[in-house]
């Protein structure tokens, strides 16, 4: 994301307008627009090589009126706090609009998890249990998956914490692996819940999903399963997917006009995202600059790779042609960009509504782990549909109701759940 675009501040300012609009009681809004709690540790990593390596690592924990805080930790080199101020507080707004128990966190570390060996990772993530155990827990804090963290991860700090704790304790994280504790369909959740609201868009705005065409930026894990639901639950076409190339650290768009094949690529994809570019010219894909897909003629845009892509600079060159913008990813449209889709009509599928699928998952996961007793993939897939509908739904019925842009109205739902749950329990 560029320098100055802060994503802490873009979250305070969506925050703010939204509560102006709703008339929220000052008391509110200053709890609202800050974390209740945040955690800054070091993380003394013992390398392979026998040296001693010194990371940094977050855990904040915006609110957690409606149930435990809840959301993923990122490994990335360029993490901030800020980053994770923000996307903590989209995670309140995403549990609530979701209408699951829950409220909003998220953690991270600063570093690239390309440059560790599994055992330098394993240890990473033991760490970073380590240092704030005691601040997390199936009541407390539930941490998950998210950019640069994988389910094995998610593993070993499950492992970690049940130990410090000398009992098992699988709900105290989610999105791991199946047959450790996991969930069947996690993996497949946020991509799969990301193409259910583009389903109760169309139906909406009376488009027949057959043959729409799709362009998506990213390749990982959102951006797959969004790829290979929009083809096999709609019938649609995905003409190209713009990922980054950890060799060259430069970003390419993928294309293939009469439809791409999310199954072949994912086969030439390490476990970074990085495809494979001359497999990919050789299986016919043309390989384009990174930003192309934004500006490519299709139906829906969907980007599902990080915050702050679609910028004030680039959006003018987004094709009228875009019906439904889907937004896989957090925080991918600045302020300026989304101004001019709410000025040019574009339906906007707001990131903490359209990316809730993974965190209803992990809500789901939770309450296995409790029961000690799991779903099919179909009986998981069944509900998460429903759930995603229902909470579509309630946002499209709020912004009929109101007037209101979509992202507005998902603020408007998913505050006015919040403050319900505070002033029940006597916050305010
Ligand atoms: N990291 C995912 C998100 O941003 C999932 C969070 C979770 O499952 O707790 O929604």
């Amino acid at each position: 994301m560029s320098e100055k675009i802060n994503p802490f501040k873009m979250a305070q300012q969506q925050f703010d307008e939204v509560a102006e609009q709703m008339g929220l009681e000052k008391a509110v809004r200053d709890m609202l627009r800050w974390p209740m709690r945040q955690f800054k540790f070091q993380l003394p990593v013992r390398m392979d090589d026998g040296s001693i390596k010194v990371f940094f690592g977050f855990r904040v924990q915006h609110n957690d009126a409606r149930g435990p805080a809840k959301g993923g930790i990122r490994f990335a080199a360029n993490e901030t706090v800020d980053t994770v101020k923000a996307l903590a507080t989209w995670m309140t707004w995403k549990c609530a609009v979701a209408d699951i128990p829950l409220g909003g966190g998220k953690g991270g570390a600063v570093v690239d998890p390309a440059t560790l060996s599994t055992g330098e990772k394993e240890r990473l993530c033991r760490e970073w249990i380590d240092a704030v155990w005691k601040n997390l827990g199936p009541r407390n804090d539930v941490p998950a998956p998210d950019v640069g963290t994988t389910a094995q991860m998610m593993g070993w700090m499950m492992d970690e914490y049940s130990k410090l704790r000398g009992e098992y304790v699988p709900g105290v994280i989610t999105g791991k692996p199946v047959g450790g504790g996991g969930s069947r369909g996690r993996t497949a959740a946020t991509g799969f819940g990301v193409v259910v609201t583009i389903r109760e868009a169309m139906k909406h705005l009376d488009i027949d999903p057959r043959g729409q065409t799709a362009s998506i930026q990213g390749f990982g894990n959102v951006a797959q399963y969004a790829a290979r639901t929009f083809i096999e639950m709609l019938g649609g076409k995905v003409i190209c997917v713009s990922c980054w190339d950890n060799n060259d650290k430069t970003a390419y768009t993928y294309t293939k006009m009469d439809g791409i094949d999310p199954y072949f690529l994912q086969g030439i994809t390490d476990e970074y995202g990085t495809i494979n570019r001359e497999e990919a010219e050789s299986a016919g894909y043309l390989v384009e600059d990174g930003d192309a897909w934004l500006y490519k003629d299709v139906d829906v845009l969907i980007p599902a790779a990080v915050e702050g892509v679609i910028t004030g600079e680039n959006v003018e060159n987004v094709s009228e042609e875009v019906k439904i913008l889907a937004e896989g990813a957090n925080g991918p449209t600045t302020l300026e960009a989304d101004a001019v889709f709410k000025e040019r009509g574009t339906f906007v599928i707001p990131d903490f509504l359209c990316n809730a699928g993974g965190v209803t998952c992990s809500y789901f996961e939770q309450v296995q782990n409790d029961m000690n007793y799991y779903w099919t993939e179909e009986e998981v897939l069944d509900k998460l549909d429903h759930n995603m509908a229902q909470a579509f739904n309630s946002v499209l019925e709020t912004a009929l109701e109101k007037g209101l842009y979509m992202r507005d109205a998902a603020y408007w739902v998913a505050i006015a759940r919040v403050e319900k749950a505070m002033r029940l329990r006597g916050w305010v």
